[in-house]
């Protein structure tokens, strides 16, 4: 093994930290990957029937309010103006989402104004109005009142999540926001777009600089390749983005995540439901969202003949899942404290991402976490000697 920094995971944590040792450090960066491409859960690929750019993982829609971040992935890849905006489906009536002036008085068959709506929206939270709850049941009434969290959020967030709604954190509906006005955008952020040329373009340049050796369907726990765990511990630091509970073999109990199924299909017409997404609010109907790639750049020139469309399924994740979202009941958050005094003991090695923290990262929360794990412990340890302080988790 010749590398001066190993790295366990090609996902948007790892390749920031990988193109940064080598290009403000110099060093030998060695990333692997089991899957059989780089970028973790943000690749992209063109379909090849329709050569349409299809996220393998579910969509992914790049925002941020980050200078420096925006900054940073500005140097790998343009990004088009695409803005995103979500419709959702309940009992047979397309509503825009999140939850804005035009939806209450779409729901409500009204015309509202911002403070009768408030006004409205603060008499339906009853007792929880003006409170701020821990459980996101709570939550979602205080901010939105009890008929809407009803309709859009309650059968949405049991099919999502199959948690009851009071054991999930606050965080979760937190993400989304709530307007008075019929500004229907999805994300808040200043910045917003998709990657010109694709994601997979985007992840590419990220490890092209020649110290960096991208070696795939190469897994750390198992043997029989030089970067296995019982080869590469104590001879280099380790950054590990995988699951953390998997690194200490499950010592502590399972975290508990979410995984989904994407059903694809392909559609002799050119247009299936006119916008990127639909969500589907009710029970009765299995998937939580249907997805159309074709609306994500409505820039590029694709075929009228045919359209991809991906169903998305939720669902615990079981041991050789992917895991992708991390539920983080309560006994999770006991679980996980375990966990990251574990990580504190181990030798030169740190954890990030998304699966080695157990958060609910987007990817620009992953890049942001792993510029300051290469300033505050990566940069310091090579330059100035200092010890790589392990129970890297970055709160
Ligand atoms: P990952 O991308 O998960 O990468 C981890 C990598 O580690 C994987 O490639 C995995 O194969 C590898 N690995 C794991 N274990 C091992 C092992 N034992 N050996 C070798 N390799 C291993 N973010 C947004 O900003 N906008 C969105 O719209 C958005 N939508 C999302 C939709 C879904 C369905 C999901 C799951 C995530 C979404 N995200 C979104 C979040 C985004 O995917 C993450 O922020 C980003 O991928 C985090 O990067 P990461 O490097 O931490 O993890
Ligand atoms: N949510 C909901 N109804 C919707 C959209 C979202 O109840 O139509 C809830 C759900 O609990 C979800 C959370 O809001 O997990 C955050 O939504 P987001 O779209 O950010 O989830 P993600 O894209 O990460 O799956």
């Amino acid at each position: 093994m010749n590398a001066d920094l190993v790295i366990v995971g090609s996902g948007l944590f790892g390749l920031t930290i990988a193109e940064q040792a080598a290009t403000e450090l110099g060093l030998k960066v060695a990333i692997i990957d089991r899957r059989h491409h780089i970028g973790g859960n943000a690749y992209s690929k063109f379909e090849e029937n329709t050569g349409i750019e299809v996220h393998q993982y579910g969509a992914h829609l790049f925002h941020t309010s980050n200078e420096r971040v925006w900054e940073y992935v500005n140097r790998f890849t343009e990004f088009t103006n695409y803005v995103h905006r979500v419709y959702t489906r309940h009992n047979d009536i397309v509503y825009p989402m999140p939850i804005n002036l035009g939806t209450i008085n779409q729901f409500f068959n009204a015309a509202y104004s911002p403070a009768e709506a408030k006004a409205l929206i603060q008499d339906q939270a009853g007792e929880l109005a003006g409170t701020n709850p821990k459980n996101l049941n709570d939550k979602g009434i205080s901010l939105i009142g009890r008929p809407l969290y009803e309709a859009f959020i309650k059968n949405y967030t049991a099919k999502q999540w199959q948690t009851d709604p009071s054991e999930l954190p606050a965080s979760i509906i937190s993400r989304l926001p709530v307007r008075y006005n019929y500004d229907n955008r999805y994300f808040n952020d200043k910045y917003e777009g998709l990657p010109l040329d694709g994601y997979a373009a985007w992840l590419e340049r990220m490890a092209a600089h020649p110290n960096i050796e991208v070696h795939l369907n190469t897994d750390f726990f198992e043997e029989g390749h030089e970067f296995s765990r019982s080869k590469v511990i104590g001879q280099a630091p380790v950054i590990y983005t995988g699951p953390i509970d998997r690194y200490f073999d499950y010592a502590e109990g399972d975290l508990s995540w979410r995984t989904i199924d994407l059903e694809e299909e392909i559609l002799p017409i050119e247009d299936f439901q006119g916008t990127s997404v639909m969500n589907y609010a009710d029970a009765n109907v299995p998937y939580t969202r249907i997805h159309e790639f074709r609306h994500f750049h409505p820039e590029r020139t694709y075929t009228k003949d045919a359209t991809v469309i991906h169903r998305e399924f939720s669902r615990f994740a079981e041991h050789g899942d992917e895991p992708y979202y991390p539920i983080n009941t309560s006994a999770d958050r006991e679980k996980i404290l375990k966990y990251r005094e574990l990580a504190a003991g181990e030798n030169q090695v740190l954890f990030g991402g998304r699966l080695g923290n157990y958060k609910y990262f987007d990817m620009h929360m992953a890049i942001g976490a792993a510029l300051s794990m290469f300033d505050n412990k990566i940069k310091p340890h090579f330059t100035g000697g200092n010890k790589i302080v392990s129970g890297g988790i970055d709160e």
